[in-house]
């Protein structure tokens, strides 16, 4: 068993099939691996590791050399920054320090967690490294904004991008660490194709709360007199962006429930949304999952949030009444 929660999606993403590729011909000295999401690539630097040390490179996460990187006890592997600050300069000198004594085994592993949080100085320490690497060294850098790297430094190192994961690959993620499916489809919904941001609205409260409120929105807002109140339960959240997104995403789940087949969250569907979706025809939900779509990109655009959810919640009263 991996103690890694996204063990799986990492596994099979494109970023590790280009490394282990490498395997064959030689591990590069240098990588860039690129990605907003900063858990995914603490987990995948781990992956990394173990795929050197493990003596099937697969990584198995169960042999002994597997076993010692989870348990932080490879005397070969060095972490920096895993605390995702800014990096000083002495702090990296004293990371590089060790560069050129030779491994324990074959090859030593450095990483450094959020490097685009060095600043040139360091950067520039960084190169001379990159310039004269030991033959048995290879140094990982996790970046989550690519422009925060120096030009000198990124063409020196390999670049891979860890790409968004499709919904349906976090959903089963997230169901994989015994999460309950109407909070996974949520969550993987709103995660941006990042695992590290799915599982942490799944373990938020704050969306479970967000979901609720969004449910009985749809659920209560029957004539213009439920209008003031249903307002004043929306900017009781305290995000109204995101009380916005999962309402977008449980009128996805409603269409879904009218029998548009292509639609990836219709498996997961939750108890509520069917009999919700029975009092609003599939043309009305459309045109309300425009409107909130719009509303959305106000917000974003600092259009006054008051006046926006008030349109809002008239357009959608209107177009379910409109639509019967
Ligand atoms: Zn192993």
């Amino acid at each position: 068993m991996s103690n890694l929660k996204f063990f799986e999606p990492l596994k099979a993403s494109r970023a590790f099939s280009l490394l282990k590729n490498d395997f064959g011909k030689g591990l590069g000295h240098a990588y860039m691996v690129v990605s907003p999401d900063d858990d995914a690539v603490d987990e995948f630097f781990t992956l990394v590791a173990c795929a050197v040390y493990c003596d099937s490179h697969e990584p198995c996460m169960d042999c002994a050399e597997c076993r010692k990187i989870l348990n932080g006890n490879n005397g070969d592997v060095f972490h920096l920054n895993e605390k995702r600050e800014k990096i000083k300069v002495e702090d990296l000198q004293n990371f590089l320090s060790t560069v050129n004594v030779k491994p324990i085994g074959e090859r030593k592993m450095y990483f450094i967690h959020r490097a685009d949080l060095m600043n040139a100085q360091s950067q520039n320490k960084l190169l001379k490294t990159f310039e004269e690497p030991p033959a048995d060294v290879t140094i990982v850098l996790g970046v989550s904004n690519e422009a925060g790297m120096l030009e000198t430094v990124r063409s020196r190192a390999r670049t891979l991008y860890l790409d968004a994961f499709d919904e349906q690959t976090v959903y089963a993620m997230l169901l994989s660490l015994g999460i309950d499916a109407a909070t996974c489809s949520v969550a993987a919904a709103c995660g941006e194709g990042q695992l590290g941001k799915a599982l942490k609205i799944a373990n938020s409260p704050d969306y479970a709360e967000l979901y609720r409120s969004a449910i009985k929105l749809l659920r209560f807002l029957n004539r213009s007199s439920d209008i003031a109140a249903l307002d004043s339960a929306v900017f009781m959240q305290k995000d109204v962006g995101a009380f916005l997104d999962v309402l977008s995403i449980i009128l996805r789940d409603m269409l879904a429930a009218k029998g548009d087949g292509d639609l990836v969250v219709q498996k997961h569907i939750i108890e509520d949304i069917d009999a919700l979706a029975s009092n609003y025809s599939r043309h009305a939900l459309a045109d309300i999952l425009l409107a909130v779509n719009s509303a959305r990109r106000k917000l974003s655009l600092n259009v006054n949030p008051t006046a926006t959810v008030d349109s809002l919640l008239f357009t959608i009263l209107e177009d379910r009444h409109k639509w019967q």
